[in-house]
């Protein structure tokens, strides 16, 4: 069995705040966290994330991470500092990500989040999960799911290059793309 208290990594993107929407369904505490790792788009992102914990009712804190220089695009590792960041702040609480197929990421990958669960269960003899609801689902599939549940797409900020949606970004040409497809 796990245990019921949850740290949703809440970016403030679309993905990120479609698992807070599902992880409320089945678990009653659930706190956002958000990570400053020196990333682009840091101050529209923490804005968001916190406009989205607002609108579930939930709690938000946030960590930094200093000393860490990173451009836009693949970050090999990000997804372990973020994971790693978030069983400190938050000890013996599940941690969910918004992890997704089709990145072609390899910390985005079913095994990364094996090898993760493992460490976890190192530490906490099986009673804490990493959660990513998302991991089997293509980009698509997601901004579907995230329209069918109505999530405050509103609130959501996807650049990763800028705090000014650069257009031209990875991000930026999925989320126009997507969102006008549907
Ligand atoms: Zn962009």
């Amino acid at each position: 069995m796990g245990i019921s208290k949850v740290a949703v990594l809440l970016s403030g993107g679309i993905d990120s705040t479609l698992v807070v929407d599902l992880v409320l369904q089945s678990h009653r505490h659930v706190t956002a966290l958000f990570i400053d790792y020196g990333q682009q788009s840091v101050g529209a992102e923490r804005k968001a994330s916190q406009e989205i914990a607002t609108h579930f009712g939930i709690s938000w804190s946030s960590v930094t991470i200093g000393g860490i220089s990173t451009a836009a695009g693949e970050i090999p590792g990000r997804n372990d500092l973020l994971i790693a960041a978030a069983s400190v702040a938050y000890p013996r609480h599940s941690i969910a990500i918004g992890t997704h197929a089709g990145t072609g990421y390899s910390d985005c990958s079913p095994e990364h989040g094996a090898a993760w669960q493992g460490l976890l269960d190192v530490q906490y003899a099986g009673v804490v999960q990493l959660l990513a609801p998302l991991a089997s689902l293509s980009k698509a599939e997601v901004v579907a799911l995230a329209l069918d549940r109505r999530i405050p797409l509103g609130h959501t900020y996807s650049c990763e290059a800028a705090s000014v949606p650069c257009e031209a970004c990875r991000s930026c040409a999925d989320r126009r793309s997507l969102l006008d497809a549907a």
